[in-house]
């Protein structure tokens, strides 16, 4: 039986004990949610109620049933059942929501969690320190239980902006007991996600990706719960480099072995493009597909958002990150991609030197498509939520479960505050979240019918501890590499 990835013991041994798990396959399906950590179990998730909530304006994003001025969300055993005008059902916790934005949590398409707890190290105005040459360094002294935190504080700080699903982009998988404790720290916060396994840092270009551990966590995580699923992260196509730093590149051979290996377990796909485009190379060797994920659509020709929207291509847009980048790497092709009928969605990236706000990563879309766009392809505010939603949805597959209020999918809900003083006096719904909101103003977050967050507060996670041993990880980290 494994007590869980986790132990306070393979955190003093170093934690490379890797035969450990695989002795026990299954065991971690068996085993209930509950929170782990090297300091002791925290408090249980809470449970999943009945209740209702109450004379928000609902934004259900849901094509059908569109928006309710003063309308409820009736919830039971984490199932979205009823919306419309006053549900009136006998005994039913009621969640007062008046002067609130009741809405689908957001959908944020690529991050790297592990890379969270790297604040203390990463400048945004020295190159040197930059987030990739000293995500490249310290990623190679990470012990299991450092991925453990940072995915923790990662998804605690994505709870708290009402981001309800991440795909967690994990390009530092060292072991099997990486990507455990990166799985755990997912599961034990309750967040909606997928787990996208990927390389180590410093890993050799020439080396195929671990096969055979992406079976053994596909057997021993997957199905679960159904709050977690699987994929994997690919090193960059071709010539790529950013920064000065590459997380490894690979020739069409090398692609066609890692993704073939991924495919054979049913396996969906996300990859980099920071440079020169690979998709006419991924196109000409029949690599495409609608299992694929590209991210950062900034340099794509007409012909080549043609042949994604053809083959079901999805591209994620990590704003904030993405405006940052010198010019002669391209634009963000928003405007472009929606027009090709290229499915895109929003993503994070990363919080080592920004934080999670998709309000901001709204924001930044809206101005930028402003500046290089404007009324040349109309952009309402309404399609930007519908891209940090239900198109986030769509591009995980995740559909069927989240991105949108309708009845039988999974209850993802947030409630966002609009008489607060950067808000109120609220107008138009949209113009709130688009031009004028901030991850304070979110109130309530609901994951599964799980309310995780209300009145602005965790309602079981100790974030004090996150935040606490975050630090120490930190600390250690900078000792080990001999940081200066
Ligand atoms: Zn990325």
């Amino acid at each position: 039986m494994i007590r869980s990835p986790i132990s306070r013991r393979s955190v003093l041994k170093g934690a490379t004990a890797v035969g450990a798990l695989a002795t026990a396959p299954g065991t971690l399906r068996a085993q209930p949610a509950t929170p782990r950590s090297a300091s002791g179990p925290g408090a249980p998730l809470p449970p999943r109620g009945e209740f209702i909530i109450r004379g928000a304006t609902v934004l259900t994003m849901d094509p059908i049933l569109g928006d309710l001025a003063a309308g409820d969300v009736h919830v039971r055993d984490g199932e979205i059942v009823a919306v419309g005008q006053r549900i009136s059902r006998p005994n039913v916790q009621i969640v007062e929501s008046a002067g609130m934005i009741c809405m689908p949590g957001f959908v944020d398409t690529h991050w790297h969690l592990w890379t969270s707890l790297l604040r203390p190290f990463v400048r945004a105005d020295v190159e040197a320190l930059g987030y990739f040459p000293v995500t490249g360094r310290l990623g190679v002294f990470y012990a299991p239980e450092d991925s453990y935190r940072s995915v923790k504080l990662g998804v605690a700080e994505a709870l708290n902006a009402g981001v309800t699903t991440v795909h967690n982009w994990a390009h530092n998988v060292r072991s099997p007991e990486h990507a455990d404790a990166e799985l755990s720290a997912m599961r034990d916060l309750g967040v909606r996600g997928r787990f996208a396994y990927g390389p180590s840092q410093g890993m050799p270009d020439d080396q195929s990706m671990d096969h055979a551990g992406l079976a053994r966590v596909k057997r021993d995580w997957m199905p679960g719960d159904g709050m977690l699923t699987l994929g994997i992260c690919s090193r960059n196509v071709g010539n790529m480099s950013i920064g000065g730093a590459t997380r490894g590149v690979l020739t069409i051979e090398m692609v066609k072995r890692d993704w073939g290996g991924a495919r054979a377990l049913g396996l969906p796909i996300s990859v980099h493009t920071s440079g020169p485009s690979p998709i006419k190379a991924l196109e000409e060797a029949g690599l495409l597909g609608p299992d694929l994920q590209l991210v950062h659509p900034l340099l794509t020709a007409a012909e080549e958002r043609a042949i994604l929207q053809t083959r079901g291509v999805s591209y994620s847009t990590s704003p904030t990150g993405e405006a940052r980048r010198p010019a002669a790497l391209g634009v963000i092709q928003l405007a472009e991609l929606l027009e090709a009928g290229v499915k895109t969605s929003l993503s994070t990236d990363h919080t080592t030197n920004y934080n999670c706000d998709p309000f901001v990563a709204m924001r930044i879309l809206f101005a930028l498509h402003q500046h290089r766009i404007g009324s040349k392809f109309p952009l309402t505010l309404k399609r930007l939520v519908q891209l940090a939603t239900l198109d986030g949805a769509v591009d995980l597959g995740l559909a069927d479960k989240t991105g949108s209020l309708s009845p039988g999918k999974r209850a993802d809900i947030i409630l966002v505050r609009t008489g607060d003083v950067n808000t109120s006096p609220v107008g138009d719904p949209y113009e709130a979240l688009v031009s004028l909101a901030q991850p304070g103003n979110v109130d309530t977050v609901i994951v599964d019918g799980r309310i995780l967050r209300r009145g602005g507060k965790f309602t079981a996670l100790d974030h004090a501890q996150v935040v606490r041993e975050a630090h120490e990880a930190a600390m250690a980290l900078r000792a080990k590499a001999q940081w200066p």
